[in-house]
């Protein structure tokens, strides 16, 4: 199959059909990531804040510039009733600026993803408890990497998504299912524990 690939390559070109097959290419983790900023920012039209949101902050909306459309399944469970909570609807004590989320409404399944501040829009993809576990151990290395590098989140992400050889937008702990924690945790574990400093070849374009 792979000389097939290599032939078939050579024959066609690198063609945009052909980035399927081309190990160079960046893989795609099966997030759906909608590219752009959402439609709402720049429209005329009143924004209207779903329940139980206090309101929708176009300058907010404009901030995300790739997004994960709204859940309305559940992907653990298959639950078709995810609603937007408030935070005490999960957590005995809230913290952070917008204390919302959407929710699996199914008891036995619980899982849940954070809000963009002052939008209606997911930070990534649901969790569940493993999942969100694996999320914030993992993610753990990567913010004692960062620290030490004295480095910016959206270049570390940039580095992380080229160590994985995932699609940049796609890259991000909040989109990460258990198996993409556990790889990218490795990464930065690694990097963290062998003290080398990172010279990640598109530091420049991240700036
Ligand atoms: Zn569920």
């Amino acid at each position: 199959m792979a000389l097939f690939q290599a032939l078939s390559r050579f024959v066609n070109g690198n063609t945009a059909s052909q980035e399927n097959i081309d190990p160079n290419q960046p893989l795609d983790t099966g997030v759906t990531i909608i590219s752009g900023i959402d439609p709402r920012a720049t429209s005329e039209a009143k924004l209207i804040a779903p329940a139980p949101l206090p309101h929708i902050s176009r300058r907010s909306l404009k901030r995300v510039k790739h997004r994960v459309p709204v859940p309305d399944t559940c992907p653990y469970c298959g639950n078709d009733h995810v609603e937007l909570v408030e935070h005490k609807t999960v957590y005995k004590r809230s913290y952070g600026e917008w204390l919302y989320l959407y929710l699996c409404r199914n008891q036995a399944c619980g899982a849940y993803v954070g809000v963009h501040p002052h939008t209606d829009i997911p930070l990534g993809t649901l969790a569940d408890l493993a999942t969100r576990e694996a999320r914030k151990a993992n993610k753990s290395w990567f913010m004692r990497l960062m620290k030490r590098q004295q480095c910016g989140l959206n270049i570390g992400y940039l580095w992380l998504s080229e160590e994985m050889n995932i699609r940049a937008e796609q890259c991000h702990w909040s989109m990460f299912d258990v198996d993409l924690c556990e790889q990218a945790g490795a990464i930065c574990k690694a990097k963290f524990e062998d003290g080398t400093i990172l010279m990640p070849k598109n530091f420049s374009r991240a700036k």
